[in-house]
């Protein structure tokens, strides 16, 4: 069989890999939607980031994150390492650049779970990702998350209280927005939001001609 009568499924060879970046204000949920999204999709790759906070129980350094000091994130930041960084809550947090260029160019899915001043960067590099943001359903609903996970102090959680409204001020910005109330509705939109993402022209560049090169060769 010539290359050209391949039956489409393999002309997905030509895929190039999709961006899609989570942000939301802390205790929306957006962990727990990302390890569905991330069990359910294995094939999805994440982006790790770096931080200068301390990791909480249970995070491990290169899996959750790559916990750096204070010091080596500021080495690494002016070095130019970071595709963005940002201050969030106090502590310093970036996506380092080359795991990310190398992955998308092996065409790989890539998953950003930052936060907004931080998407709002990656927009004016990626401009062609897709941009969600997770919204609480209420702020009260919030405050009851941020204390019912039991990680952070009173001041920690009043501070990222504080803070979300400059971020739900930003969420005008992304291109969807889903309120996590009931977990496996906000779960299966952001499942179509990925799928339907995987299923954009730009994301096919090799279909299309891989079709149309079976009427050429006929
Ligand atoms: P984020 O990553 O946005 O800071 P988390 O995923 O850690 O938030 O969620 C904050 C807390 O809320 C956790 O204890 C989590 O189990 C809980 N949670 C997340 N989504 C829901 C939901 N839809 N309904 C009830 N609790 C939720
Ligand atoms: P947490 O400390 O709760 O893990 O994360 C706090 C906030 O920092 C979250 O909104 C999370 O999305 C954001 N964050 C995590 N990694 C990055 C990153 O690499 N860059 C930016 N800008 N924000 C990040």
């Amino acid at each position: 069989m010539r290359p050209t009568d391949a039956p489409l499924d393999n002309l997905h060879g030509g895929r190039k890999g999709l961006c899609m970046v989570l942000s939301a204000p802390s205790g929306a949920g957006k962990s727990t939607l990302v390890a569905r999204l991330r069990a359910e999709f294995p094939g999805f790759a994440y982006s790790i980031s770096c931080t200068t906070r301390a990791p909480r129980v249970g995070e491990e350094d290169g899996v959750h994150y790559h916990f750096l000091t204070r010091e080596t994130f500021i080495i690494r930041r002016d070095a130019g390492d970071f595709a963005e960084w940002a201050e969030v809550h106090g502590n310093f947090y970036g996506t380092p650049k080359a795991p990310v260029e190398e992955k998308l160019s092996r065409g790989q899915d890539m998953l950003f779970d930052i936060d907004v001043q931080g998407a709002l960067q990656l927009k004016q590099v990626f401009p062609q990702a897709l941009y969600v943001f997770i919204l609480p359903p209420s702020k009260e609903v919030l405050e009851r998350r941020l204390r019912g996970r039991g990680t952070d102090s009173d001041e920690v959680i009043a501070r990222r209280m504080h803070n979300a409204l400059g971020e739900l001020k930003e969420a005008v910005h992304f291109d969807y927005h889903i309120v996590n109330d009931d977990l496996e509705e906000a779960a299966d939109e952001l499942r179509a939001v990925f799928v339907a993402g995987r299923a954009r022209a730009i994301c096919r560049p090799g279909l299309l001609p891989g079709l149309m090169a079976q009427w050429e060769s006929a």
